[in-house]
């Protein structure tokens, strides 16, 4: 007997979760572990946003919202979009959510019918495989090497188009890859799309605020003008704000999809958190400063961590944006631990990380995209720097 359905059959648990939590396990029985697991930035709310959630609290604003979101928040994403990425939306074009997570979710839900493909290029954050199955999907996942800059090249989309394809999902800055794409790429890939009418995109821009030295961040809603009525664009306060625990995405596209979305927030969230969309609605309107300082805290740390992978022969591409590298281990692959094991996937390497050198890791294989390890630079420089020598230290004694 069972109450499980078997639709869970085709879904894992989030990797990357399983992963930090197997490091807070660990942590909190007293092993000396440095978690660079961790998807979220280590920074506090700043302070006018939490003082914009408490004066919502005392306020009383404390039930119900609209389904699809107060209308100042909605009005405050809509000057976002404009002020920042040149995009203008209408009001029943942008819905607010529990994180960029539930938009994505939503739409993938709203959007995909049996046996539609989802395009997801590799190394791709790890839900997307997962929630386009739950949604009766089929996700194509095409892999774009190190050496493409861990980007979809116009060919590699052109070859995976089918006559089945439903949509394909961007996410610039990446999450494990750090990579960003230019403007000049979007509109390659926007050429190969606008031969193919019936595709949409899912355009995740929840990293758009973390992007270092020269690298500038653009959504192919505004690269390409002629996609945006077939694109959602999918954002948030998380990563940008250190807003992660208070759960507010947003998502702005095609009106019948938001539609849609808001439907199925109204029977399932009914809403996102009152308090926190009061938060962000302080973090959209209130000052950059913050947003600005953190992305330069990250972009020191991304490359102390950079320096160190490098010498341990771990190469990573510096990435454009987002908070983490994702480190080829191609290296050490066959190579032997001290105790005669073999390391022969990611799994092994970074288990290898995890018992030698006490740091925890992702394997590439939850990224679909091998061999590699993900590490997060959302820990603090000194904890950084020691896992870097560690990391050293344990890759020194593979023979
Ligand atoms: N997209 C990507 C690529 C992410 O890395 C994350 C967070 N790990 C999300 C979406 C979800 O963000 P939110 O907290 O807004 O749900």
């Amino acid at each position: 007997m069972t109450l499980v359905a078997s639709r869970m059959a085709r879904v894992q648990p989030s990797a990357s979760g399983m992963a930090a939590m197997r490091a807070r396990q660990l942590i909190a029985a007293g092993h000396d572990i440095i978690s660079l697991t961790v998807g979220e930035p280590d920074f506090d709310t700043p302070d006018h946003i939490r003082a914009a959630g408490e004066a919502a609290i005392r306020n009383g604003q404390t039930r119900y919202t609209n389904v699809d979101g107060i209308p100042a928040l909605k009005q405050a994403v809509a000057r976002k979009f404009l002020r920042e990425n040149g995009l203008s939306y209408e009001n029943n074009q942008i819905v607010i959510a529990s994180g960029a997570k539930q938009v994505i979710f939503n739409a993938f839900l709203a959007s995909v019918d049996p046996g539609d493909e989802v395009i997801i290029p590799a190394p791709y954050w790890v839900s997307y495989p997962d929630m386009v199955r739950l949604a009766g999907g089929e996700p194509v996942e095409v892999k774009c090497p190190a050496a493409d800059g861990f980007k979809l090249t116009p060919e590699r989309l052109e070859a995976a188009i089918t006559p089945r394809t439903k949509l394909l999902v961007l996410n610039s800055p990446g999450n494990p890859s750090g990579a960003v794409y230019t403007r000049d790429e979007l509109k390659a890939l926007g050429e190969v799309l606008l031969r193919h009418e019936r595709v949409g995109i899912v355009s995740d821009e929840i990293y758009e605020h973390i992007t270092f030295g020269n690298v500038r961040f653009e959504s192919i809603a505004a690269a390409e003008p002629r996609l945006a009525n077939r694109t959602l664009v999918v954002n948030g306060v998380s990563k940008a704000y250190a807003m992660t625990g208070w759960r507010i995405g947003y998502g702005a596209g095609p009106a019948d999809l938001i539609k849609e979305i808001v439907k199925l927030q109204s029977q399932s969230t009914s809403s996102a958190s009152s308090i926190s969309q009061a938060a962000a609605l302080a973090a959209l309107e209130g000052p950059q400063d913050e947003v600005h300082r953190n992305c330069s805290v990250f972009e020191r740390r991304m490359k102390i961590i950079r320096a160190a992978l490098n010498e341990a022969g771990l190469f990573c591409e510096e990435p454009g944006g987002a908070f983490y590298v994702y480190a080829d281990c191609s290296a050490y692959i066959g190579k032997k631990r001290p105790d005669g094991r073999v390391i022969e996937t990611d799994t092994d390497f970074a288990e290898y990380l995890l018992e030698e050198a006490k740091v925890a890791v992702i394997a590439g294989t939850a990224y679909g995209l091998s061999p590699f390890v993900r590490l997060s630079f959302a820990v603090a420089d000194d904890r950084l720097a020691e896992a870097g020598s560690r990391i050293l230290s344990a890759c020194r004694k593979l023979a």
